[in-house]
Parts: C-alpha cells; structure tokens; sequence
C-alpha cells in the first residue's frame, strides 16, 4: 500500500495534500497496489474530497494532540498507521510540516527517504529510483531507495491535483497517541492571503523599489490579480518587508503558475528559489539585469511607470470581461 500524510490543517485539505494524493495514486499504480490517504487531528471536515484525487481510502487519527505542529507526535503516529496499515511507500508534502516529519518518520520506520522530489519513480525490482532538482535547481540527482519501506516528500507543484474519483468515507483509525517533548505554547496564524508556498500567482519585488513606503503599488496589483507578495532577500534584511516574504535559496523555494518580479535582479540565490515557475515576468531598467535570462516575459523599463500602468490594463481587462 501507498499511504500518503495529507495535510489539513483546521480540518483543511492543502493543496499540497492533494497534490501529494494524486502523486500517491500514480506510485500505487506503478507498484500495482492501493492508495490510501490520512488525516491527523480531530477536524477532519473535508477528508473525503481526497477520494476524488485517487484515494481509495481515506483514514482519520481524530486526536487533538495532533492539530498542532509537533513533529515528533505526528512522526510516529504516522509510523504506527504504516506498520498497522503495512504501508510500503509513506508520501508526505515537502512543506514546512513534511519537511520536519518525513526525516524522523523515516528513522521511525527504517526507511530510506528522498526529500523534495518532483518526478514519478521508477520500480526496479525492490528498488525506486527518484529524481530531484539539487544544487539551487543547476543539476538533477536520481536516487534508488533499496529499502522495504520507502518515505518520498513531493515538491510543491510538481504534480497537478487530478481529481478524477468521487468522494469517500472517512475511516476513524485508532492508535496510541505518543506526545513528544515539544510543546507548542503559541500559534500565531496569517489569515487572507494565501501562503507562498501554495500560491498560484507571486507578485515580488525588490531594491528596485527604492524605499518601503513605494510598496502600494505592489500590493495594488497583487490585489487585482489575487497574488501572494514576495520580496528579495535585501528587502527583508532591511526590515522593508516580512521575513516570511523572503524567497531564494536561503527563503522559501516556490513553483507558482506566475511569477511577476519587479526590480529584483536575478541574482543566482534569487533564481534558486523561483526558477521552476511556469511563468515568469520580469519588469527592470535594465536591460541586462540577470532575471531576463530566466523569464518568458520581460519588461524593460522605470517600473515606477510600468506597474502603474499594468494595474490599469488589468483592471480595464477585468471590467470588460
Ligand atoms: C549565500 C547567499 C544567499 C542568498 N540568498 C538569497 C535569497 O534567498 N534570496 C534573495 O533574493 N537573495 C539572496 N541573496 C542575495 C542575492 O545575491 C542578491 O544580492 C539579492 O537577490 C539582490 O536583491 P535585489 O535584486 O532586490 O537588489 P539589487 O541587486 O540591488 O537589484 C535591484 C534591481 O532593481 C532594478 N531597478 C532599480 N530601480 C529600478 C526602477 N526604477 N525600475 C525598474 N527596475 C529598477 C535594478 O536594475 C536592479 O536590477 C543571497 C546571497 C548570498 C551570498
């Protein structure tokens, strides 16, 4: 069986779980076994809706020890539902929870663990080879893991949530809650915008922007086009904007549909967390800054002008259609 951890944080699936599903059914397919997907914490509301992405069952660990981040009780409670399950390859979502849950997830179960792939596997005997992006996205590694068990964490927007099942049931599965001795004291939650890592649509910006007080017009066209606002590392280092905004090797790595950079270089650091965007507009003076190299669009020109201007042509778009 293929079990893959779905994320729903407040009894909300992530898109990233779904992502994570549909990758899980892919796996089971190559293997020629089932899929099942679990949910862990008492809220478990919209569980069901992973059938439609492949799931053909759907387990719930209806606990509140587990709705907080701690990953040494959700590591092994995941451990327990695999050897109860017998559970071969354990998927989880390479977000900030499956990043600090896979590792000890993987010692719990003897399991050899590729992180942040962003390909199918292929089956070699008893063996999977995967593949991942490594060195900021310059190379491609291919691993085999010739374990029994196996523990792969998908990349965000690798895998397009297919939903091409029905809804099922969700099954309550009964295990021994083990705490750890983390004890979370405080959550403090972002509410609105959607968080970078599960953005379709990133409006960023950079030293370009002169000063932070110039950052309305950012977040004006982010509001027309319903983006998530990012920044250069530079930017949040001057406290301009948020360190969660911060996106490159050293910031958050993100894969959105769009990515819209204004006034940022494109300095290499920069590019390792971006380069895998499906589209990528890029709005500078100068005609030889490094992220034209890297995007579809480019926009040479003051951008005090241009994003301005983009705003108006995006809301004269939406009041024609
Ligand atoms: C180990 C290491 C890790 C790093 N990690 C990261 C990281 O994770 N993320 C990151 O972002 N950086 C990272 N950096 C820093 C990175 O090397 C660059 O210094 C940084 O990305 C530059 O930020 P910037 O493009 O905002 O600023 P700048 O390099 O100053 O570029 C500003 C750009 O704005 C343009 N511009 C200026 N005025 C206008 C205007 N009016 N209209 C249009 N365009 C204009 C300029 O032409 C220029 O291209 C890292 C560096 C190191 C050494």
């Amino acid at each position: 069986m293929v079990l893959v951890y779905a994320e729903s944080p407040r009894g909300q699936i992530k898109k990233a779980a779904f992502e994570a599903v549909t990758y899980g059914k892919k796996v089971a397919d190559l293997l020629g076994t089932s899929c099942a997907a679990i949910t862990l914490g008492d809220n478990a509301r919209d569980a069901g809706e992973l059938g439609r992405y492949g799931a053909q069952r759907v387990l719930n660990v209806a606990d509140s020890k587990l709705n907080q981040l701690d990953s040494q009780s959700l590591a092994s409670t995941l451990a327990e539902a695999a050897n109860q399950l017998g559970a071969s390859v354990i998927i989880l979502s390479h977000t900030s929870t499956g990043k600090s849950v896979a590792g000890r997830l993987a010692v719990r179960l003897n399991a050899g663990l590729v992180s942040g792939v962003n390909a199918l596997p292929t089956v070699q005997g008893q063996e999977l080879h995967v593949k991942k992006s490594v060195f900021s996205g310059k190379a491609i590694a291919e691993y085999a893991i010739v374990t029994p068990v196996k523990v792969l964490s998908l990349m965000g927007n690798a895998v397009r949530p297919e939903s091409t099942g029905a809804p099922v049931a969700v099954e309550s599965l009964d295990l021994a809650i083990c705490t750890g001795r983390i004890r979370v004291k405080e959550v403090k939650t972002q509410e609105g915008r959607v968080p970078l890592p599960e953005a379709e649509i990133v409006v960023s910006a950079g030293r370009g922007m002169k000063d932070p007080s110039n950052w309305g017009i950012v977040e004006e066209l982010a509001a027309e086009i319903g983006a998530t606002t990012a920044c250069s590392r530079p930017v949040a280092d001057s406290h301009w904007r948020p360190h969660h905004e911060h996106v490159g090797q050293t910031g958050i790595a993100i894969r959105p549909n769009l990515y819209i950079a204004i006034g940022i270089s494109g300095a290499i650091q920069r590019l390792a967390g971006v380069n895998n965007s499906k589209v990528i507009v890029v709005i500078n003076k100068d005609p030889e800054a490094p992220f034209f190299k890297a995007a579809d669009y480019g926009v040479v020109g003051d951008l005090f002008e241009v994003v301005p201007r983009l705003i108006e042509a995006v809301r004269k778009f939406k009041a024609a259609n």
